[in-house]
């Protein structure tokens, strides 16, 4: 007997269709070949987050930009066809994305965020210029104090230098950041 409600089927089918995705396999790889261990989709914490660095406190989700509306992202479209369902939709996901980072850092989590527009070139040198910027940030998270937050995106893999430089997110910057305005979330 099939006893989920069409709001959690859909929910689960989201988690089954994001688990092992090409663009998280590419951070784990990364992670594990710079020495760092991690557990996967931990079911304990908020949102199951894709990649936990338990003992660094430190968390790591890769995002698609469609289905977690990335804010201001050319992918990050909303369909013609069925509009309004769409918006509800996308707006459910985000609200529920923004929930799991209040709950994470709240619980003194540190988070990164990984749209899947950062790994959109799939060339050597701009994985390796990716695998750069990852691993930096991943260290500057680390050795910050609780409930930083940061988030890596497209604008960041076109300018690892400039990424490199930039300053961690506060949890209320990352919260804007990782919001959508034009969805009303705040
Ligand atoms: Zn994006």
């Amino acid at each position: 007997m099939d006893t989920l409600t069409p709001e959690h089927r859909s929910w689960l089918m989201s988690r089954i269709r994001s688990v092992d995705t090409k663009p998280e396999m590419f951070v784990r790889a990364v992670l594990h070949r710079a020495g760092y261990r991690y557990g996967l989709h931990c079911g304990d914490l908020p949102g199951r987050p894709d990649v936990v660095l338990r003992a660094r406190g430190l968390a790591i989700e890769v995002r698609g930009c469609f289905w977690h509306h990335h804010p201001g992202c050319p992918a990050a479209t909303i369909p013609h066809s069925r509009h309004a369902w769409w918006v509800a939709k996308l707006r459910r996901n985000a609200s529920r994305d923004a929930r799991h980072v209040r709950e994470l850092l709240d619980a003194g989590w540190k988070l990164l965020v990984v749209w899947e527009c950062f790994l959109g070139g799939s060339s050597p040198a701009a994985r390796e210029a990716q695998a750069r910027v990852l691993l930096g940030r991943v260290a500057a998270l680390d050795a910050a104090a609780r409930r930083r937050v940061d988030v890596l995106s497209a604008a960041d893999a076109a300018a690892p230098g400039r990424a490199s430089r930039r300053p961690l997110l506060s949890e209320r910057a990352a919260l804007d950041a990782l919001l959508d305005p034009g969805f009303g979330m705040r």
